[in-house]
């Protein structure tokens, strides 16, 4: 089962996605952490993205496209991904979209965590205090909920459209959140399995 977790940056969708990678064995893909590795790592991929990242400003699609399909060849066989901070595009979308298909996957499920504008502020101003993270300044986190509402809130709609799209409120406490992620979860894949049972059989109670 592969899901996007989706909202604007310091939602807390780092943070749910590691706890889903430990309790479901899925493989997170984030590619703000492959983007930050790159960068601890001196690498040329690394110094190329640094002032942009810094700034607040998003990176090109192709290099994040690129970073994905890397991680989805490396670790085929995967019981499902999680995306977070990918797609944050339409393109990017788009792109996750054929990637998937290419292995007979599909995003299964997107899941919104509904936060405020006031609370993330107080949220990145915090974490600027503990991790230093240059672009928790207020300056840059201003570029980049600008960036979110202008680039990413559009994919709403495009999944929306496609069926995949639930919501759960990202401003309660972190374990509440992921209780109402797991119910999400829960609930689709029950769907996904009745489906793959035809409906004489569930008619019958046979399987
Ligand atoms: P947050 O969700 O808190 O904004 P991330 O760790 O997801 O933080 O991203 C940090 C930065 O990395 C972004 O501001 C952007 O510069 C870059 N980045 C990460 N993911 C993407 C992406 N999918 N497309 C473009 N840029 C990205």
């Amino acid at each position: 089962m592969n899901i996007v977790l989706f909202g604007p940056p310091a939602a807390g969708k780092g943070t749910q996605a590691k706890i889903l990678t430990k309790e479901r064995g899925f493989i997170q893909l984030s590619t703000g952490d492959m983007l930050r590795a790159a960068r601890s790592s001196g690498s040329e991929l690394g110094k190329k993205v640094a002032g942009i990242m810094d700034r607040g400003d998003l990176v090109s699609d192709e290099i994040v496209i690129a970073l994905i399909e890397e991680q989805l060849e490396t670790n085929a066989g995967a019981p499902g991904f999680i995306f977070d901070g990918f797609p944050r595009t339409v393109e990017q979308a788009k792109a996750l979209d054929v990637s998937l298909a290419k292995r007979d996957m599909a995003v299964d499920s997107v899941i919104r965590l509904r936060v405020d504008d006031n609370v993330l502020l107080g949220r990145v101003t915090k974490r600027f205090a503990e991790e230093g993270r240059k672009d928790d300044n207020p300056e840059s986190f201003k570029i980049r909920l600008g960036n979110y509402n202008k680039q990413t809130a559009p994919l709403l709609p495009y999944y929306a459209e496609k069926g995949r799209l639930s919501e759960v409120d990202g401003l309660a406490d972190i374990e509440t959140v992921s209780k109402s992620i797991a119910t999400v979860i829960d609930m689709q894949k029950t769907g996904r399995d009745m489906v793959k049972i035809p409906f004489w059989k569930r008619l019958f109670g046979r399987r």
